[in-house]
Formats: C-alpha cells, sequence, structure tokens
C-alpha cells in the first residue's frame, strides 16, 4: 500500500550537512522566527541541530525556556502509564517484552486485576493514564476498547479517570473507530527509528512490526478514524539522534500536510536496560545527557505548539534540568511491571525496562510545587471537543493560559484536598495563591470565575472546568 513513504534518508542526511554551514547571524534568525511562535522549516530544524558553539547553544536553551513560558506557562500536566499485558509476537532487539525473551514472565490482566490497578492509581489521584499493550492477536481493537470502557468505569471515591490515552501497535482504520466509540484520548505510536536501514536490522524480518510503513502510516489511520490526538515519537539511542529530530519533525509536518493539524505530542524516551536484553549496553547511538537536553529544546523551538512528554526512563536529577526547556507533561509515581502497582519497587521479570524515577506522585508535585512549577491534571479540551483543529485555534493564539491554568488550578485543588501530603498542602495552596495573582492581572474577571469555582470544588463538587 505505502510503497514510497514520506520520510527520505537522503533528504535528511543532505539537509544536516547543509545545517552545518550556517552563521551565526542565520541561527539567531531561526531562534527569533521560533520565538514568535512559527513551526520551523526542516533546513532550520538541521541548522541548529549542528549549532557546536558554546554561546549559542545557551541561546538555543534560553529561547526554549522563553517559548514554553510564553506557550505553556508553568503548567506540568501528570499522567501515569498502565501496563495492560506484555505477550508479544515481536522480536524488537531493544525491547524486554521481545518474543525470545524467556526470562520475561507473559501476563495480561484480568478484568479484576485492571479494576485492582486503576483503583490504586485513582488512590494517589491520577486522572489521566496512557495504557500500553505489547503487540499481540489478544490485544485486538476489540480488546483494547474493552480495557478503556472498564477503566472509564472504574471509580474510588472521588477518584475517577477522566482520559484514557492508548500506546500499542498500530491498528487499522475499524480498529481505531472502535476505540474512537470508547472515548479514547490520545493514540501514540513510537516510530522507533526513522533511518529506514536501522528500523530493519532492529526489527527482525518477518515480524509484524518489520513494516516500517505499516507502522509511519499507523497515525494516518488513526485520524482518518476520527481519533484526531495524536502522538509521535522515537527511541533515541538506535541510531544519531540528529537524524531523529529530523524524521519527527518530517512526521509533523506530513500530519499538518494531511489532516491540517500536526500531532498533539511528541514523546522522547531514551533506551533503557532491560532484562536479558545486550542491545541498549552495545548501542553506539547512546545519547549523551548534554546531547538529551538539546534535543528536546532544538523539538521546543521547531514545533512551538506541540506537548513534549518526558517519562519516568530518565532520572530525577535529568527530569530536573530538561524540565523548563520545554517539557509539558510528565508521568510520576510510575510502576510498568504488568500489576506494578501493588509492588512498591521493581519487577524485574515483567518490566519491558527499568525505570529512572521512582519517586511517588505527590513527593514529585512536591517538589515540583516548590520550583514554582502548577501541576495539572486536566482533561477539560478532549471531553470539550478541543481536540485535533479545534484544539489547535485555542493552542496558536497563546490562549492555553486562559482555559488551561484556570483547569490546572482546580484540578490541582481536588487534588489538594483529596490526595496530597500536608507538605504538597502547604506548597500547592502557595502555587495556586500564586496563579490567582497572575490572572487578576491578567483578567480580574477571569480570577473571580475561577475563584467561585474553587469554592464548589472546596464544598464538594469535583470536575469542574472552563
Ligand atoms: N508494543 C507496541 C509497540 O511496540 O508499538 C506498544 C508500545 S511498547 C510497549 C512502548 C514503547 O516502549 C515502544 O514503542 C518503544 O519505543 C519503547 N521501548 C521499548 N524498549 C525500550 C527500552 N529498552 N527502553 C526504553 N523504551 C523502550
Ligand atoms: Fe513488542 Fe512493542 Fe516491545 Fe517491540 S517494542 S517487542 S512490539 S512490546
Amino acid at each position: 500500500m505505502y510503497r514510497e513513504d514520506f520520510i527520505k534518508d537522503e533528504e535528511i542526511f543532505k539537509l544536516l550537512e547543509e545545517g552545518k554551514k550556517a552563521s551565526k547571524d542565520e541561527i539567531r534568525d531561526i531562534i527569533s522566527k521560533s520565538l514568535s511562535k512559527e513551526r520551523l522549516e526542516p533546513i532550520e530544524t538541521a541548522k541548529l541541530l549542528q549549532v557546536e558553539d558554546e554561546i549559542l547553544i545557551e541561546e538555543i536553551f534560553e529561547a526554549a525556556k522563553k517559548l514554553k513560558e510564553e506557550i505553556y506557562g508553568n503548567r506540568i500536566v501528570f499522567f501515569a502509564p498502565l501496563y495492560i499485558g506484555n505477550k508479544c509476537i515481536n522480536n524488537c532487539v531493544y525491547c524486554g517484552f521481545r518474543r525470545d525473551n524467556k526470562a520475561i514472565v507473559r501476563k495480561t490482566l484480568t478484568k479484576e486485576e485492571l479494576i485492582e490497578q486503576v483503583k490504586i492509581l485513582e488512590g494517589k489521584g491520577h486522572k489521566r493514564l496512557i495504557l500500553v499493550y505489547g503487540e499481540h492477536p489478544d490485544y485486538d481493537g476489540d480488546f483494547i476498547a474493552e480495557t478503556m470502557k472498564i477503566v472509564y468505569s472504574t471509580k474510588n471515591g472521588n477518584g475517577e479517570i477522566r482520559r484514557v490515552n492508548i500506546n500499542a501497535a498500530p491498528l487499522d482504520v475499524e480498529d481505531y473507530r472502535k476505540l474512537k466509540d470508547a472515548g479514547i484520548g490520545t493514540f501514540q505510536i513510537f516510530q522507533e527509528t526513522y533511518h529506514h536501514d536501522t528500523y530493519k536490522k532492529l526489527h527482525p524480518n518477518g515480524d509484524r512490526k518489520s513494516d516500517f510503513a505499516w507502522r509511519l502510516y499507523g497515525l494516518d489511520r488513526a485520524m482518518e478514524a476520527g481519533i484526531d490526538d495524536v502522538g509521535i515519537g522515537a527511541l533515541f539511542g538506535l541510531f544519531d539522534w540528529k537524524y531523529e529530530v529530523m524524521g519527527l519533525l518530517m512526521h509533523a509536518i506530513h500530519l499538518e500536510e494531511a489532516f491540517g493539524v500536526g500531532p498533539h505530542t511528541i514523546s522522547v524516551p531514551r533506551i533503557e536496560p532491560a532484562l536479558n536484553t545486550d542491545y541498549p549496553q552495545e548501542g553506539k547511538y547512546l545519547v549523551s545527557d548534554e546531547d538529551f537536553k538539546k534535543l528536546v529544546a532544538i523539538i521546543r523551538l521547531s514545533v512551538p505548539y506541540t506537548g513534549l512528554i518526558l517519562t519516568a526512563r530518565e532520572s530525577a536529577e535529568i527530569r530536573r534540568e530538561v524540565l523548563p526547556l520545554g517539557v509539558s507533561q510528565i508521568d510520576a509515581g510510575s510502576r510498568i511491571g504488568i500489576g506494578g502497582y501493588e509492588e512498591e519497587d521493581y519487577i524485574p521479570d515483567k518490566e519491558q525496562f527499568q525505570l529512572g524515577d521512582m519517586r511517588s506522585l505527590d513527593s514529585v508535585i512536591n517538589e515540583l510545587s516548590k520550583e514554582g512549577y502548577i501541576t495539572s491534571f486536566c482533561t477539560a479540551c478532549y471531553r470539550s471537543g478541543r481536540t485535533g483543529e479545534d484544539f489547535m485555534s485555542v493552542a496558536k493564539p497563546g490562549l492555553i493560559q486562559d482555559f488551561c491554568i484556570p483547569n490546572a488550578i482546580l484540578t490541582f485543588k481536588e487534588y489538594l484536598l483529596d490526595y496530597a501530603t500536608e507538605a504538597t498542602v502547604e506548597s500547592g495552596n502557595k502555587i495556586i495563591e500564586e496563579e490567582l495573582e497572575k490572572l487578576e492581572r491578567i483578567d480580574p474577571k477571569l480570577r473571580s470565575i475561577v475563584e467561585e469555582k474553587l469554592r464548589l470544588v472546596e464544598a464538594g463538587q469535583r470536575d469542574l472546568y472552563l
């Protein structure tokens, strides 16, 4: 079906070569274009990727921070991953769940176990989940839709899941429609690597996953089925990181051109050690912390309006450093072993790889509050129909703050009332007060609307949003 695809390896290499010739003035012009909130062209991103000059790199970091502040404010959206099943028919060499890995215990959550896991997550304050699946005939559209429905209908006191995102193998249009009907938020597919030869090497011939184009166009099919929030990503460490950033940008542009709207999010997983899996230790393309910071900042500058997700694969220290460079969503308190939310620690024989940040949701929120970030569990956009192109029309003029900050305040207040420790209540309420003062300066009427709703939340109402 897709004989030729929109990722042209030679063209990317050529752009990266061309990028090396950029002058300092050109780089500064590109940074200014990005600060005017325009999406960059591939050659411009290629030029940023080739910057070696320390002063210019610092300017890229500063610009990324400024852009994040202007578009997203100091808001961080929290979610948690929930692994549903680790059976897999593929043999991706870097993944602990690969078919031939006999050290892994195969397990799919039963309905009762799924309910139990969701209740634990709700009991900690989560409102947004991403459900994760291996690729297996058991995990088809009907099964995924069924698990989504179970998640949405599971309640625990005031706890409920209001947005379910999915990370699973690419589906066909008919199966995507089932997920759309079950109320999916975002469907995520990571291309792993955009470099055709590397993709071929890491995904053995004959495996379902060896079909590069089926995966590459997986989100086109999701869009065709009416799922208009889609997430892309590359697994950094498989091939040259500069090439992968170009691939992500090409993918974003393709979706923009084909559907009038780019991806809702970009994920930047770095490869992690996995049980009985040598590949990560051998990879010559492993990305250093310094390069990782650069790639996050350059993605931020290249696609100003696309959310950026940084997972708990990364250590607490790296997350602290990278967050200000453009990240808008993180997970916390995550456990990725199947059934892992009952355990306190690792369960290596049921995990896909090892997490770097095992802190609890509450301790991450407390730390971020003290650093001036406001936590958000908001799910309003997707439930008010502000997705895809509609989301962009809200996002583009910089109105994120008008909706997102008030909704962050309201959902954070719920968290503080229902789940937070005393220390987090203190740091969190301080941030809410600061945010209300900021709102007052921008729009006093908006402040009183939010304060009115806050009173209702304090009186026991839940799920209020603009
Ligand atoms: N099995 C489906 C697939 O491959 O599309 C669903 C996603 S898989 C469970 C989730 C993602 O984990 C993969 O797309 C890959 O990017 C990432 N992953 C695999 N092995 C990893 C590792 N060793 N370290 C970090 N991330 C890894
Ligand atoms: Fe299976 Fe996905 Fe792991 Fe590949 S990355 S082995 S498809 S779970």
